[in-house]
């Protein structure tokens, strides 16, 4: 079967995702302010569809997640993308907490006509409520405890917030709705799909791994080739076929059957683990012009 026609055979989120818009936007009605994560290093595909009619009017953060892995001057074009919109950005590491710290005075900057005309009213300044959204694995779990200064959270993996409220009170004098919403990912798109994939953020079997490893190399010899040769072989070029890539790498790396045939298998896994741990260095997979006119 041709890649494109697997695709297309994949039935991606079962309907509950859907469901859970309703219960987002009642939790959004108490909220102050919303964090909402993407992946630093897909920063189009990790965005829901729908973000803007989940959000309506509410005040945005977009908390681009996980820099530490992306490619930092594609990542600046994303974020002036995205000031473009209106919407205020921050890139973080939730996971070391690196800028972290940012978020309070950044929101304050946000809400900084709001909090101006409640003291104005007289009225005793109160906590900020906040809440945290993404699609899953974008770190929302990781932030939410580096914030609250917890080791693990129960992790939010069925959409919407479905337990009883449980809020957080900050040190800094935020008061943090303790489960992350859970957004649904775009699916409608293959991009999408392989970069969702290719960056672990949705499981290893839900897309056949030699169309993810496919889809991965191609990206890499087309826009980080350098990264290819110095990790695996400099015999790789740009013209390479797919097979001829997977058989470099697997005889370098020692991947083989009997009698000196590649194990393909191991192969796509020696990529995508060097890929996600970034033994092939800082790598961002959406690009900007590519994706510009489907937002
Ligand atoms: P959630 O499903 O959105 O709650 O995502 P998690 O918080 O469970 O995080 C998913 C994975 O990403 C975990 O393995 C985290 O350790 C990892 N992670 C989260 N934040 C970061 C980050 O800033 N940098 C890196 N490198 N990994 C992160």
């Amino acid at each position: 079967v041709e890649k494109n026609n697997r695709y297309q055979q994949i039935n991606w989120y079962p309907g509950h995702m859907f469901k859970s818009f309703k219960e987002i936007k009642e939790n959004l009605k108490l909220m102050d302010i919303i964090f909402v994560l993407v992946d630093a290093r897909i920063p189009f595909s990790s965005m829901n569809p729908e973000i803007q009619k989940v959000l309506g009017n509410k005040p945005t953060i977009i908390l681009f997640n996980k820099m530490d892995l992306a490619d930092k001057s594609k990542l600046k074009k994303w974020i002036e993308y995205y000031e473009q919109k209106g919407f205020t950005c921050l890139e973080i590491d939730a996971q070391s907490g690196k800028n972290v710290n940012l978020l309070k005075t950044t929101a304050e900057e946000v809400l900084k006509e709001k909090i101006e005309r409640e003291q104005n009213k007289g009225l005793k300044q109160r906590s900020i409520k906040t809440m945290v959204l993404g699609i899953p694995n974008v770190g929302k779990s990781t932030l939410i405890n580096t914030l609250s200064n917890r080791k693990s959270t129960r992790t939010g993996n069925t959409p919407g917030v479905t337990r009883s409220k449980q809020w957080v009170k900050l040190a800094n004098g935020f008061d943090l709705l303790d489960m992350p919403g859970v957004l649904w990912p775009k699916f409608e798109d293959e991009t999408v799909g392989y970069n969702l994939a290719v960056t672990g953020a949705i499981k290893d079997n839900i897309l056949p791994l030699d169309d993810v490893t496919h889809h991965a190399i191609q990206f890499l010899q087309t826009n980080y080739l350098s990264r290819l040769k110095e990790r695996y072989s400099d015999e790789i070029t740009e013209n390479s076929e797919y097979v001829e890539v997977l058989d470099i790498i697997g005889k370098k790396r020692g991947a083989l059957i009997s009698r000196g045939d590649i194990d393909y298998d191991r192969v796509y896994m020696i990529v995508l683990n060097d890929l996600r741990t970034k033994q092939l260095g800082e790598l961002t997979f959406d690009l900007l012009w590519e994706n510009m006119k489907m937002i």
